[in-house]
């Protein structure tokens, strides 16, 4: 028989709870529907200690049932003891803090718990100033967050037992913000022990599949416009490593960042038989590509091809998708093709933009020549790619956009465009990446630092805006102030890709 659910999950919208049963929800921006990778670990790993989670996806329940009530939802489970909300991504500052409102409201009895990197980056402001909060895991959270579950359990409801001894968990005591030491940091070796696979905690997981895979697949998501069903594809993002080896100006993932959150140096992998293992997992769910975190090639080449040689090795045939994080190492390419179900395979590239200088300022380490030879040879084999610019990071002005539209007009000249997106769009500065602690280095004025700044931020960047192609709301200016305008960088953009956006996509409209 199925045990009620002590803990609750909830994954947030960008958007508020109560904004989706107005009229403005015809006018939402993107609501950031992913699950953080880590989260099904987590929601396993409480389950497998006899502590059973029920948990939802709200704006996917919202996008299958425009009346789906959270609140309701919550009161089914009035004897819940704990709810738990990501607040990984810092677009989820608003909307992560409006379900902690409704959660203490409708279950007041219950500790509300965050985790992820954002909650992690602000954990002292968010006890002190976010009554609806009660606990924020710091970094990594697969021990502490069971040790805090057991406790509760052990005690009445509504008691707060001594916490102590919790690592990596900040909490409210008598008024005062308590910080228990950060001692929790996985290691390789748990990440075999850990089931980040199983969704089975939550409701309507087949659709989900289904969603995260429409998320990355162009050509599903064509086929989709074009009303074709989509429904028997599915796809899942997996954790290749934890940690970033890499200081790109703007991230919040940066190798410095998950050392301040975390206290990790460097990268932890993920062991090959682990992913393989994982993979077999998803094959038995109908998975058919998988998506990995972390760059597969900047992991190093005895890891990339021990992976590839074992998928082989095991006659698994499955979609990849690769995000290279700098370019494709001589081999690389090869061993892909030869692993993946290339009809559902994609790769991506990242150069930011066409001036060599601002690529470089803002972490990628190649020119315009070595960017051509590695797309010459992704070319060769065939493969669909995504190229990504960004409208505002450091360096990029009114001249150097003139570098990247022409450096897009080449790879959309050279590539063929049924296997081609490129797309460009402005960046927001991330909590605790290089540009917010060395805004000297990367030339610009930081304007937020506190986790109130980017609940603002979320707060005012609900909806679709001009606004959103223009440069506000995005946390930094070059200086001196005025450089630039990104709004003349977006038409110069827009127009460039004027007659090509099924392939060489315009400026989005939202956050
Ligand atoms: S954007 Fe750069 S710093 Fe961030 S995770 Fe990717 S490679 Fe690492």
């Amino acid at each position: 028989m199925n045990q009620a659910p002590v803990a609750l999950y909830i994954h947030p919208a960008k958007q508020s709870v109560d904004l989706y049963d107005t009229p403005a929800r015809y006018k939402f921006g993107r609501p950031y529907g992913l699950i953080p990778m880590g989260v099904p670990a987590l929601m396993n790993l409480l389950c497998d200690h006899n502590i059973p989670v029920r948990g939802i996806n709200f704006p996917l329940e919202k996008k299958l049932n425009g009346e789906f009530n959270l609140r309701q939802w919550l009161q089914t489970y009035r004897e819940a003891r704990m709810v738990l909300i990501d607040l990984h991504w810092y677009e989820h500052c608003y909307g992560a803090i409006s379900v902690a409102q409704v959660a203490k409201e409708v279950l007041p009895d219950a500790w509300v718990i965050l985790g992820g990197l954002t909650a992690s980056a602000f954990a002292g402001e968010i006890i002190r100033d976010m009554p609806v909060v009660d606990f924020v895991i710091r970094g990594d959270a697969e021990r502490p967050l069971l040790a805090l579950a057991q406790a509760l359990m052990d005690v009445e409801r509504g008691v707060m037992p001594d916490l102590s001894a919790i690592p990596n968990l900040t909490y409210r005591h008598n008024g005062r913000v308590m910080e228990n030491p950060r001692t929790y940091c996985a290691r390789p070796e748990d990440f075999a022990t850990f089931n980040f696979i199983d969704l089975d905690w939550l409701e309507h997981q087949d659709e989900y599949f289904v969603h995260e895979y429409l998320v990355i697949d162009m050509e599903l998501a064509r086929q989709a416009q074009a009303g074709m069903d989509i429904s028997k594809y599915r796809g899942r993002w997996i954790t290749t490593a934890r940690g970033c080896d890499f200081e790109c100006s703007y991230c919040g993932g940066a190798r410095s960042a998950h050392k301040a959150i975390a206290g990790r140096e460097g990268i932890v992998p993920v062991p090959v038989e682990t992913i393989v293992n994982e993979i077999k997992h998803l094959i038995e769910h109908q998975v058919i590509q998988v998506c990995f975190s972390y760059d597969l090639a900047a992991m190093g080449e005895p890891y990339w091809k021990s992976l590839f040689r074992t998928l082989r090795k095991e006659q698994i045939k499955i979609g990849l998708y690769n995000e290279f994080f700098q370019l494709p190492p001589p081999g690389f390419m090869k061993e892909f093709v030869r692993t993946a179900d290339m009809q559902h395979s994609s790769v991506a590239l990242n150069p930011y933009s066409g001036s060599e200088r601002v690529r470089r300022l803002n972490g990628k380490r190649y020119n315009d020549a070595q960017f051509f030879n590695a797309l010459d040879e992704v070319n060769l084999y065939n493969v669909p790619i995504i190229v990504y610019f960004s409208l505002n990071l450091p360096g990029e002005d009114e001249e150097a956009i003139q570098q990247t539209i022409k450096l897009a007009q080449s790879i959309y000249n050279m590539y063929p465009h049924s296997k081609l997106k490129i797309l460009n769009s402005c960046h927001t500065v991330e909590p605790l990446s290089p540009m917010t602690q060395h805004p000297g280095r990367y030339g610009v004025d930081i304007q937020w630092r506190t986790f109130r700044d980017w609940y603002e931020y979320c707060r005012n960047t609900q909806l679709q805006l001009p606004g959103a192609r223009t440069g506000e709301w995005r946390g930094f200016d070059l200086l001196p102030p005025a450089t630039r305008s990104v709004e003349a960088m977006a038409d110069a953009w827009d127009a460039a890709a004027d007659g090509h956006e099924a392939t060489w996509w315009p400026i989005p409209p939202s956050w």
